[in-house]
């Protein structure tokens, strides 16, 4: 058998992957099995910040391994404080709990808000309130916090406690916290997987005088709109609001399983001891991994992915065969007269590996991906949107 059909035989049957094996890759070339090059506009769903087999992080992580690749939490470790430290550094958050994924992030966002909620004003204090639209996570907490009802059905009983309601409608959420006793907000300041649509900034900035009026915990999902991806180092830098909680993963780690709650000065001492805990949680490789991503997320740097972005945008907005483009930063979604799905297909062969998002084809290209290929690949992406001889 050779590796596709091993795959199909052995692997779990939760991803429709496309026919095509990815071999190696240097920044934003990758290659298939057959030798043939793509042009990477996914990153690996906006992970590979710096994208594949980056000579800095590659550095970073494997002088860690080669010092210490694991240890318990029990005992200190120098990545993972130094990463905190940056983290807290950059934002003006206070502290980091550290696990592996954007899920878990978010599982402890939302153990954060529960007990901060409980203690504050009373166990009965538990909602958490979250958009239509949005996604937060596959487990079974932050499916139920996903407001998508399509993910929900075949997995009853979810975690209960999660009211769901409209995107940019600040009335039905007043509504919405006055008929509920309500902990945390949480929202992404951009949905990715629900389209690639930013938040309009009149909304959260509402949502945050809300939050602050009724002490009530603002909570942004960054896992995919976090580490410099909208052009700042987090998304929620681009309103003018400040969070109690922002989680965040992905991109982090540059390619290394991490996720990270960083709470600010209201919830900075809600956990306690033995109150949360994740055995791979703040990993020493990993967060070497991370303190090479992030340190590199300087004004300069965030300067030329929003360069990047303006000609994207430019590039697509009246581009023939494209309706609408959305998003921020290297975070784009675009609304295509044809499928979505076959325009895809059709980059594949022309050498450009794209996402979707619903209805959109979605670029979440490496932050640092060469101008030159860039341009190259927006062309071929053009070219395919036409939909003529592709
Ligand atoms: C991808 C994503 C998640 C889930 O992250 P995992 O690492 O797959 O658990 C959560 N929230 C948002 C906004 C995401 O884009």
């Amino acid at each position: 058998m050779n590796i596709k059909e091993t795959d199909k035989k052995y692997v779990a049957n939760t991803y429709n992957r496309f026919d095509l094996q990815i071999t190696s890759g240097k920044g934003s070339i990758v290659k298939d099995e057959t030798g043939k090059e793509y042009i990477d506009m996914g990153s690996g769903i906006g992970v590979t910040a710096f994208g594949l087999c980056d000579d800095e992080w590659i550095k970073a992580v494997t002088e860690q391994i080669n010092t210490v690749q694991h240890m318990s939490n029990l005992y200190y470790t120098e990545p993972c404080a130094r990463l905190a430290q940056m983290l807290c550094g950059k934002t003006g958050l206070k502290k980091v709990f550290f696990s592996n994924s954007g899920a878990e992030a978010n599982e402890c966002a939302i153990k954060v808000a529960r007990k901060y909620g409980a203690e504050k004003k009373g166990s009965e204090y538990s909602t958490i309130v979250t958009l239509e639209n949005s996604f937060h996570g596959r487990t079974l907490t932050t499916l139920a916090a996903t407001g998508q009802e399509h993910y929900h059905e075949l997995f009853q009983p979810l975690t209960g406690g999660f009211v769901h309601t409209p995107a940019n409608d600040l009335e039905a959420l007043k509504r919405v916290v006055s008929e509920n006793k309500v902990c945390g907000i949480m929202v992404e300041c951009v949905q990715g997987e629900g389209g690639v649509i930013p938040l309009e900034k009149d909304f959260l900035e509402g949502v945050y005088q809300l939050c602050q009026k009724e002490d009530i915990l603002l909570m942004i999902d960054e896992v995919q709109t976090g580490n410099g991806r909208t052009g700042k180092l987090y998304a929620y830098m681009n309103y003018d609001v400040k969070p109690d909680i922002v989680s965040t993963a992905k991109g982090i780690g540059g390619g290394l399983p991490l996720g990270a709650a960083l709470l600010g000065e209201k919830v900075e001492s809600v956990l306690g001891f033995g109150d949360h805990g994740s055995t791979y949680g703040g990993n020493p490789v990993c967060c070497a991994g991370a303190l090479s991503v992030i340190s590199r997320l300087d004004d300069e740097f965030l300067a030329s992915v929003k360069a990047k972005s303006e000609y994207i945008f430019n590039e697509l907005k009246d581009a023939e065969g494209v309706e609408a483009v959305s998003g921020m930063g290297l975070m784009v979604g675009i609304k295509t007269k044809r499928a979505a799905g076959d325009i895809v297909k059709e980059c594949i062969n022309k050498g450009v590996l794209c996402l979707t998002a619903k209805d959109k084809v979605r670029l979440l290209p490496a932050l640092n991906i060469d101008f030159e290929v860039l341009k190259k690949a927006i062309a071929i992406i053009k070219d395919c949107c036409k939909g003529k001889e592709c």
